[in-house]
């Protein structure tokens, strides 16, 4: 199937945004008819002369042609690896520039509902309260792509710090529980008071936490069930989310660590998200030591895992 669509070099170039005739597996084909052509055209060179100097010449044309096309491969190589570099840069730059305005917004909203609500009506401060929540929901997205370009460029930094693990959950759990409780769900923590304590970022942890908690909730149906647990196993802190929600189907089930990947039965119902969440906490857990594995089934719910190194 990825041979199928590997030739089908009108696609890879729409998805690339480049030339046919620049596209990797063009160019690669173009390789092999040169050594099919170079190859048949010295065994005819070499039997027809028996001069060792016109098989020299001819043998230097073959290289020569070769390492021109080598050399346009490589060109077009350097050209993508500078445009994505660009891409990653720009990126960085707008969230960069983005952040600023958005935290103004969020604080200048939060302040008119604590103090100046006194003057406003209620739709006023539902239209404030609106901006806040919109507000918020693109800082999570800014940060998810300056996440994800420092990720990408080999950048993102991690402090090695002592984590209470249950301490963090408790803390995510906490902020979250709104939710929850606005889908009629129900969430159990077990081991909430166990000292469990692991080697990583307190605030990347939070992230992953957070991320997939949040998951858990926006992929389950109301009244569903939610179930956190910590263990200590073989030298590793594992965190466990267990849900009875929508599932992954199998067909997708390899490609949900991919970067804006999202699956086929929630893009329907599910509006909100961007399929980096995962991304980032896989790269936070294995950048700390540890791993993140999970198991699914759709219309039954799913279980998210990760490890870190006990500290
Ligand atoms: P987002 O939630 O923003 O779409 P994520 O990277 O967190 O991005 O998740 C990627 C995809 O994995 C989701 O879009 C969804 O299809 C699937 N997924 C993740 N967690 C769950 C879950 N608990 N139940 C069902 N599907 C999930």
């Amino acid at each position: 199937m990825k041979i199928i669509n590997d030739l089908n070099l009108k696609k890879q170039a729409e998805n690339l945004g480049v030339s046919i005739w620049k596209t990797p597996s063009f160019l690669f084909i173009i390789v092999g008819l040169t050594n099919i052509f170079a190859m048949t055209a010295t065994f005819i060179v070499s039997r027809q002369y028996n001069e060792p100097e016109v098989i020299v010449v001819a043998e230097g044309l073959v290289v020569s042609i070769i390492f021109s096309i080598g050399n346009l491969i490589i060109q077009q190589i350097e050209e993508v690896t500078k445009l994505n570099k660009l891409k990653s840069e720009f990126v960085s730059v707008a969230s960069h520039q983005l952040r600023t305005p958005l935290a103004a917004i969020r604080w200048e909203t939060e302040l008119l509902l604590s103090k100046l609500d006194k003057g406003l009506s209620d739709k006023q401060c539902k239209s404030i309260n609106t901006i806040n929540i919109l507000a918020t929901r693109m800082t999570r997205l800014v940060n998810d792509l300056l996440d994800v370009t420092k990720i990408d460029q080999g950048k993102l930094i991690l402090r090695k710090e002592r984590v209470d693990m249950a301490e963090t959950v408790s803390e995510v759990v906490d902020v979250l529980l709104p939710l929850v409780r606005a889908k009629k769900m129900n969430i159990i923590v077990k081991k909430r008071n166990k000292i469990l304590m692991a080697l990583s970022d307190q605030e990347k942890i939070k992230l992953v936490i957070e991320n997939l908690i949040t998951n858990s909730i926006k992929y389950t149906k109301t009244r569903g069930k939610i179930e956190i647990s910590l263990s200590k196993n073989s030298g590793f802190v594992v965190f466990s989310i267990r849900d009875n929600g929508v599932g992954i189907p199998n067909s997708q089930q390899k490609e949900i660590f991919s970067k804006f990947f999202r699956s086929d039965n929630i893009v329907k119902y599910q509006t909100e998200g961007t399929g980096l969440g995962l991304y980032i906490a896989k790269s936070i857990v294995e950048q700390s030591g540890g791993r993140v594995w999970f198991q699914s089934r759709e219309d039954v719910g799913s279980v998210f895992n990760f490890s870190l190194p006990v500290v």
